[in-house]
């Protein structure tokens, strides 16, 4: 049997897949056949399977680097769910335990075990490595070794050492889902990549619905417990941008009977752990933290991430939503904005590079990085065009090809439209507001980027309030000159501000001036437009998604028995805690869905489902096969 056809096997009897993804039997084929890989691809694409198929294929301890330690137990439950030999290694066992597993790994106990990068330092643990047979180091969020990107980890830099020390060169393998050009020529050369297989597969997350909405704060929570209310017993994560906000929205979704769990920073270990451990149970399907949540929640089935707030940047925005959805099922990721969101984001950046040990330059740069991912992620609140494409062409130019937020502004919806956002699906007209936009601009130059929004918007609207008039700006050319609400010359502003046209700084007191395109404003061909909103929001019952291809429940159109379903979730949280294990271990959403559609019959029909492998049939198939015949008895019945 070829390398190739053992691993589609080990996948079918594992995890139960019928094929490899794009992508993924590349880097398979590569590490089988004893060559480096190095894998950019985005969260839920399914990476661990990369390596884990390889580590059951390969003979010998398949070793795997990541810095989720939070994580390990959780991977390695599910290894053993699939009938796989794993094993971790970090602090959370006591050195007892330690001993033993890694005694138990000379004896071949495991195929795969887990590591820490600290761990590779450790002389012990490099006496074990080069008395065991390795023949897979796999290193994933290997963008931590690159001090280019957010997470760097000193740590990271001791593989490649660890990887030296070794008797036998084992096969190296990188994973990530963020990788810039540089921060990928970094993971190249510090981990010591040889002629490795790259793939880098698309960012896109076709099954995830996007959609934006500038929402007044105070009615932020309503919306969105009556978001969580129709999508009852479904998962889903809240994202706020402070503590106080979270313990707001956490509060408002237990007072509406939403079991929602909270986590922040400010909070005991302890009850951090806590709710951690109800959510990946489902036992409080909803989370609602702060960006202190989620960097180690391996959780497939997160139905919806709606954000309460505009994070600071698209990288943030685009991995915080890109939680829900990992199983690939249609999964929706909502943000609503208001002002106030971007004041605070400026707020912070003014701030924050005081108590940095940065040289005045460097603080400077800083902040001016900072002011640009801050910009791009206005344009995306603003954009009429394509959500998706939005994002998309960020990364694209993080890479180092499109220009950013260019579209924003951008006229009519979008040629080229996904069909599945909030801007493709209609849910907003744009309206040209370019007369508005070139009379903001000569009031700024006018003003000589002295004042704040307020006055900008009091001049041109002819105000005559005190402060104006104490100034003498009824005299100023551009007094007057406008002719429609002040929130509509408001917004005009921030369009502009965040097409870098205009600059708003927020300091002690805000001021806007000219921003670095402020010339183009003057071309010929400038034109402006601005999103509304076509419905009325209220009755709309999905949220911004009302609209969206899938539906409201957030199930594939067509796909019908919700009661099936409804009951093979509830057999599945019940024989996962029995097990002591997350529901989400046990089968992912996609395999309940595979099983509703398919309503298996015998051993054979239930494999296959996709998701279901020799093991999990053994395990499960049992109760699965007999909850699905009585639901089909019933309904017989009636
Ligand atoms: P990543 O690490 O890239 O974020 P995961 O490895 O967690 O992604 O995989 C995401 C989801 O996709 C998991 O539920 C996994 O079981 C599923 N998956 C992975 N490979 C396949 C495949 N070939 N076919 C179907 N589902 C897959």
């Amino acid at each position: 049997m070829t390398d190739l056809s053992q691993a589609r096997q080990a996948l079918k009897q594992h995890f139960g897949y019928e094929s490899f993804r794009p992508g993924q039997e590349g880097v398979v084929e590569a590490i089988l056949s004893g060559r480096d890989a190095l894998a950019v691809m985005p969260t839920g694409a399914g990476k661990s399977v990369c390596y884990q198929v390889p580590g059951v294929v390969l003979n010998g301890l398949a070793i795997v680097v990541s810095p989720l330690v939070s994580l390990m137990g959780d991977q390695v439950r599910a290894l053993l769910d699939a009938g796989i030999r794993g094993a971790y290694l970090n602090s959370t066992l006591t050195p007892g335990q330690q001993s033993t597993v890694l005694r138990r790994a000379l004896d071949g106990a495991y195929q795969i075990m887990y590591v820490a990068p600290e761990r590779l330092s450790d002389p012990r643990f490099i006496e074990f490595a080069r008395e065991a047979a390795i023949p897979l180091v796999a290193v994933d969020e290997a963008h931590c070794v690159s001090q280019w990107g957010q997470d760097f980890r000193p740590s990271y830099l001791t593989i490649g050492d660890f990887i030296a020390l070794l008797p036998t060169r084992p096969i190296v393998a990188a994973f990530t889902a963020t990788a810039t050009a540089r921060v990928r020529a970094d993971i190249m050369r510090l981990l010591d990549l040889r002629n490795p297989y790259e793939v880098v597969t698309g960012f896109d997350r076709p099954n995830l619905y996007f959609g934006v909405e500038r929402l007044d704060p105070k009615r932020k929570i309503a919306r969105i417990a009556a978001y969580a209310l129709e999508h009852a017993g479904d998962s889903g994560i809240v994202y706020c941008s402070t503590r106080k906000d979270t313990d707001k929205v956490h509060a408002a979704l237990l007072e509406a009977g939403i079991r929602s769990a909270r986590y922040h920073a400010g909070m005991p270990t302890a009850e951090r752990q806590e709710s951690q451990r109800a959510f990946i149970a489902d036992d409080a399907p909803v989370m609602v933290a702060t960006n202190a949540f989620g960097m180690g929640i391996d959780k497939s089935n997160v139905r919806y991430v709606i954000h309460h707030n505009m994070p600071g940047s698209i990288e943030a925005y685009y991995q915080e939503a890109g939680r829900a959805g990992r199983d690939g099922e249609p999964s929706t990721c909502l943000l609503y904005w208001s002002d106030g969101d971007v004041s605070t984001c400026r707020f912070f950046i003014e701030q924050e590079s005081g108590n940095e040990e940065l040289s005045t330059e460097e603080a400077e740069a800083v902040r001016a990085s900072r002011r640009r991912l801050l910009a791009a992620m206005t344009g995306y609140c603003h954009t009429t065009g394509c959500l998706r494409r939005y994002i998309l062409d960020y990364f694209g130019e993080e890479a180092g090809t499109a220009p950013q937020a260019d579209d924003v502004g951008a006229e009519g919806a979008p040629s080229a439209g996904c069909a599945n956002c909030s801007n493709c699906a209609g849910e907003f007209e744009s309206m040209d507001v370019t007369d508005t936009a070139l009379a903001v601009m000569r009031c700024v130059q006018e003003l000589h980027g002295r004042f704040g929004k307020g006055m900008v918007v009091d001049v041109l609207r002819g105000s005559q309030n005190a402060k104006l008039l104490d100034m003498h700006l009824e005299e100023a050319a551009s007094y007057n000159t406008v002719n429609v609400p002040a929130a509509q010359v408001k917004e005009v502003i921030e369009l502009l501000a965040a097409s870098g046209y205009l600059l708003i700084t927020e300091g002690t007191y805000p001021v806007v001036g000219l921003g670095p395109r402020a010339r183009e404003a003057a071309d010929e061909g400038f034109s402006l437009s601005m999103k509304r909103v076509l419905r009325k929001p209220e009755r709309r019952r999905d949220g911004v998604g009302g609209g969206h291809v899938f539906g409201s429940s957030g199930a594939p159109a067509g796909d019908a028995d919700p009661a099936l379903f409804e009951r093979l979730r509830t057999l599945r949280k019940q024989l996962a805690d029995e097990a002591g294990k997350p529901p989400y271990i046990v089968f992912s959403d996609a395999a309940l869905r595979d099983m509703c559609a398919r309503k298996p019959a015998t051993d054979e029909e239930f494999l296959e489902v996709s998701g279901v492998g020799a093991t999990k049939l053994a395990r499960y198939g049992e109760a699965f096969l007999a909850e699905i015949a009585a639901y089909e008895r019933e309904g017989a019945g009636s």
